[in-house]
């Protein structure tokens, strides 16, 4: 059967397919999302960046996430023991919003979908993308809707926003193994029972383990009382304890003191799950009439929760070439898609890099920050990852995070 053929079809209505949706359809372009679940649905990534709200008010999102009345947030606290390192996005060098919110996935990812719709995107719920034929004329996506029928659609360009669904990295083989390694995460809601004025609910709360510091917690807390709990560490850390996630979870929250004094009585509002091997990478981010978006392309780590303002980014930027292309200007994906992408994904990479090898907390924890640096930090933290004239952004940022580190350590 063949159905209808739109300008772009988007695969996923996550966060980077509802923000490609919206623009493109902004742009006049014709618009199908196909989404494999049924919406709300539960997924992982609540705490954001202030870049964030930065891409939603130029896509013109901002006013319906800001009426749904999340938890307005305005930087991160990282804890070691009893050491407090407190990162206000305020203090951020780049331009662009200081703020952002911790939202549940559920109906941040609803809103986003809806207006997409609004914007005027075809949004089809219950229809996994399960077949794809790339190519520079039409390519062609086979779908199954949830009778089981199979649809061909071919779209002028296909966006892959599929995120952990990974659908075209699968179908194309173009899967490269993350050079991060295994690490696994714990998590659930929780209703966390923090006395109100006993913590800033406006941070999230970032918890290193007393002794080993590639094992880490967050605490963000929501609107409504509860809170996302979640313990981060590497597999062999993880087989250290023992039992249902709930308990180790439990077990693990007790091994950082701190954190068990402030979520001890906590009770989980749905079950604890937990995820492993989560960090991918791809040979390519684009190709023949295709383009991958967020997680789809690359995933580095949750640690500084970069992965809805990467997806955003690699939204905004993948329109933009695409509306040129779709006019019938001649594009270089790689040039004006890929590279553009990469400098703020490799300001990440950087950063994740050095959290784990522990140089970032020397320079977190340090107990002489030049204030300018400690704002070219921030920065970063705020999500602001693209900005060429922080020293701390792009290529050079391992070198530069290097130096950093070795000052710190040594002062
Ligand atoms: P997704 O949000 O995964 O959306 C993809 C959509 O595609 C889904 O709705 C899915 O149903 C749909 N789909 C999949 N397969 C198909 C198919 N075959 N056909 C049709 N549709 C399909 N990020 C943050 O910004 N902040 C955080 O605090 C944070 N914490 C994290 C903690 C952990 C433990 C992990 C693992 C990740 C965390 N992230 C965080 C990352 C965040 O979850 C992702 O980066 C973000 O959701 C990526 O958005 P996306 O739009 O690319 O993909």
């Amino acid at each position: 059967m063949t159905a209808g053929d739109p300008d772009v079809l988007v695969i996923g209505a996550g966060p980077a397919g509802a923000l490609a949706a919206a623009l493109l359809s902004q742009r006049g372009h014709r618009v199908l999302v196909l989404e494999r679940e049924r919406f709300p649905r539960f997924s992982i990534g609540e705490s954001l960046l202030a870049n964030t709200t930065q891409l939603l008010d130029e896509a013109g999102m901002l006013d319906a996430v800001l009426a749904a009345g999340f938890q307005y947030k305005n930087g991160a606290s990282f804890v070691w023991g009893q050491q407090l390192s407190e990162f206000n996005f305020a203090d951020k060098t780049a331009p662009g919003c200081s703020f952002t919110f911790q939202v549940k996935r559920a109906d941040f990812d609803h809103i986003l979908a809806r207006e997409a719709a609004r914007y005027g995107a075809e949004v089809r719920h219950q229809v996994e993308i399960v077949s794809f034929i790339p190519g520079d004329e039409r390519p062609t996506v086979g779908a199954r809707a949830a009778g089981g029928d199979i649809e061909l659609y071919r779209p002028r360009f296909v966006l892959d926003a599929s995120g952990f669904g990974r659908v075209l990295p699968r179908l194309l083989g173009l899967d490269k193994p993350s050079a991060f390694p295994e690490r696994a995460a714990l998590f659930g809601h929780v209703r966390d029972g923090i006395p109100a004025g006993t913590f800033d609910r406006q941070k999230i709360r970032i918890g290193v383990h007393p002794v080993h510091r590639d094992v880490w917690s967050w605490l963000i807390p929501f609107s409504d009382g509860t809170s996302s709990l979640g313990v981060v560490a590497a597999r062999e850390h993880h087989q250290r304890h023992q039992g249902s996630p709930a308990e180790r979870l439990r077990a693990m929250v007790q091994d950082e003191p701190e954190l068990e004094t402030l979520v001890g009585t906590a009770s989980p509002t749905r079950p604890i799950g937990e995820i492993t091997g989560y960090a991918a990478n791809v040979s390519t981010l684009s190709g023949p009439g295709f383009a991958l978006l967020g997680n789809a392309a690359e995933f580095l780590d949750p640690v500084f929760s970069s992965g809805v303002t990467i997806a955003f980014q690699s939204a905004k930027l993948a329109t933009l070439v695409l509306d040129r292309q779709l006019r019938g200007e001649s594009v270089d994906w790689d040039r004006d898609f890929g590279a553009p992408l990469r400098f703020g994904v490799e300001t990440f990479r950087t950063f994740v890099n050095a959290w784990y090898d522990g140089s970032l907390l020397d320079v977190i924890f340090s107990p002489d920050k030049e204030p300018h640096i400690h704002r070219l930090i921030c920065s970063v933290l705020a999500g602001y990852a693209w900005d060429a004239k922080n020293p701390y952004a792009g290529p050079n940022s391992a070198r530069r995070l290097r130096a950093l580190a070795a000052l710190c350590r040594s002062t």
